[in-house]
């Protein structure tokens, strides 16, 4: 990456520093090449780097946060940024707000598998459990289907299912691949989306939270991207 911040020690991208550059009480940004940088500078960026800054701003990222990518809209990258390193949740768990405390529940429509209509069901996420579950009926004692984190994947799929948050659920059940199709209605709480609700009404449709699970890389990998 040509840019860094020299107050936090982290090597980021174009984008990330207009982002960057919106904290400069926490971050200063300067140009990896064009920029003039004097000794002191260089040994700080030496020590830290970005794999040195994730394990001191990264201790207590709740399990189902959703990490952003370089693919993603400036919004999450931002949000990220924000909590990370302005707000440093991550570092101070008491500063997150209640979804990490491992439990969500909220309803969602899902596609019925025989006669493809949507219908609302609800939808637990434990922390627990590791696991995803939802419940043909709202008094079920026992849910329909139990996924487990570390076998589920999900993925946006507006136009598949025909509504702007749609989002495909694959999962591991008896060693098979199944798939769920649902979509939650503007403005209430998604499960599958821990930080659906802290986005405001106009914020971008859902991404693939659960996609982000384990999905942590080599000391430059995830780190390099949304730093
Ligand atoms: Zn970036």
């Amino acid at each position: 990456p040509d840019w860094a911040s020299y107050t936090l020690g982290v090597f980021i991208c174009l984008s990330c520093s207009g982002i960057h550059r919106n904290i400069p009480q926490v971050s200063k940004v300067k140009s990896v090449r064009l920029d003039a940088w004097d000794d002191a500078q260089v040994e700080f960026m030496t020590s830290r780097g970005n794999h040195v800054a994730r394990a001191a701003f990264e201790s207590e990222v709740p399990p189902f946060y959703y990490r952003p990518s370089a693919s993603d809209c400036q919004l999450l990258r931002e949000q990220w940024i924000r909590a990370k390193y302005e707000r440093q949740e991550f570092t101070h768990p008491e500063r997150q707000e209640p979804y990490s405390a491992g439990y969500r529940e909220g309803f969602l429509w899902k596609r019925g598998r025989d006669n493809g209509q949507f219908l609302s069901r609800k939808f637990v996420l434990t922390e627990r459990e590791g696991a995803l579950k939802y419940f043909n009926r709202s008094d079920a004692k026992e849910p329909k289907a139990i996924m487990k984190i570390e076998h589920l994947n999900a993925t946006f799929q507006p136009a598949k299912i025909g509504h702007p948050h749609g989002l495909q659920v694959t999962y591991l059940k008896d060693n098979s691949t199944r798939n769920i199709f649902v979509y939650h209605e503007d403005g209430k709480e998604n499960p599958a989306d821990p930080q659906g609700g802290r986005r405001g009404a106009e914020g971008p449709p859902d991404h693939p939270a659960m996609a982000a699970v384990g999905s942590q890389s080599g000391p430059w990998g995830g780190s390099l991207e949304a730093s």
